[in-house]
């Protein structure tokens, strides 16, 4: 059985992707068997993995409105070892389209089944949104959710509708939903704020942020449109480091405790 692991927060521009882009490289290189799953309509996960937006007539789109079976639409990179469910922009109607399916919300959940043994890692890139894509997600995320939570602005409020979304979630849909980690992201040393930020953040989610702080690094930001994650682009880079040490972390918390407390 993989562990599946969703990545969310509504908010635009936290570093999900470059989380579940990194997170996904790192594990891969660590010998794991990997799939990314990019169910967010902008599809940057796809094109940062050196993929254009629009290369893939089979995308999760596909798959969660047609419920096309995951091995068509599954692609393979060699280099970097990542199996990819790429996204396209036509996922964006997907919302609409699927407001009177029966059992919309566990159609990725019930499509992974098939690929559940093939393996060890699936993590899931979801839209800056609490709709129907991020609901799949987060159903689909049977070992939890991973919050990227940028460390430029205070975030608490955003935070609370997204604890919100993912109990209703836990109660309705996907009973072994749980918050696996916060990461903070984007980290400047040089301001109180990003200091601020962490401390709240701590106080907020005790025991579930992550010790690696991944720092604002321009590397991190460059890698995409070079179409390699940070372990191809600048394997000596602070932000490469930083994910890096994250993966260990969250492989070494998994192997402890089978994804429970703490975030570590
Ligand atoms: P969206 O909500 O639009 O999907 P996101 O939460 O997935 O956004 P990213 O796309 O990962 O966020 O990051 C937003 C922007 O910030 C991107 O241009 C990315 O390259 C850049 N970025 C992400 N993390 C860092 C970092 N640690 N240092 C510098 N730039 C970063
Ligand atoms: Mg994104």
């Amino acid at each position: 059985m993989a562990r599946i692991y969703a990545i969310a927060n509504q908010k635009g521009g936290v570093g999900k992707t470059t989380t579940v882009v990194n997170l996904c490289a790192y594990l891969a290189g660590s010998g794991r068997r990997v799939l990314l799953v990019d169910l967010d309509p902008q599809a940057n996960a796809t094109s940062s993995l050196g993929y254009e937006k629009n290369q893939f007539e089979s995308s999760t789109y596909q798959l969660l409105v047609d419920q096309v079976a995951v091995s068509p639409i599954r692609v393979h990179h060699d280099q970097f070892g990542i199996d990819l469910l790429p996204s396209n922009p036509a996922l964006a109607g997907a919302e609409v389209e699927l407001v009177h399916a029966i059992g919309r919300e566990y159609r990725l959940q019930r499509a992974l089944a098939e690929v559940d043994d093939d393996f060890d890692y699936i993590l899931i890139d979801s839209p800056p949104s609490l709709g129907l894509l991020t609901i799949n997600a987060l159903t689909a995320a049977r070992d939890g959710v991973l919050i990227p939570v940028q460390c430029e602005y205070l975030p608490l409020e955003g935070l609370s509708q997204l604890t919100k979304t993912i109990q209703l979630v836990q109660e309705y849909l996907n009973p072994g939903l749980q918050i696996r980690g916060v990461m903070m992201t984007m980290y400047d040393s040089r301001t109180n704020l990003s200091r601020q930020v962490v401390e709240e953040v701590r106080r907020h989610f005790p025991n579930k942020v992550f010790r690696t702080i991944i720092p604002r690094n321009i590397r991190l930001s460059e890698a995409p449109s070079f179409g390699q994650p940070i372990n191809y682009y600048a394997p000596q880079s602070p932000g490469a480091v930083a994910y890096r040490l994250l993966t260990t972390e969250l492989l070494n918390g998994d192997r402890r405790n089978g994804g429970g407390e703490h975030a570590g």
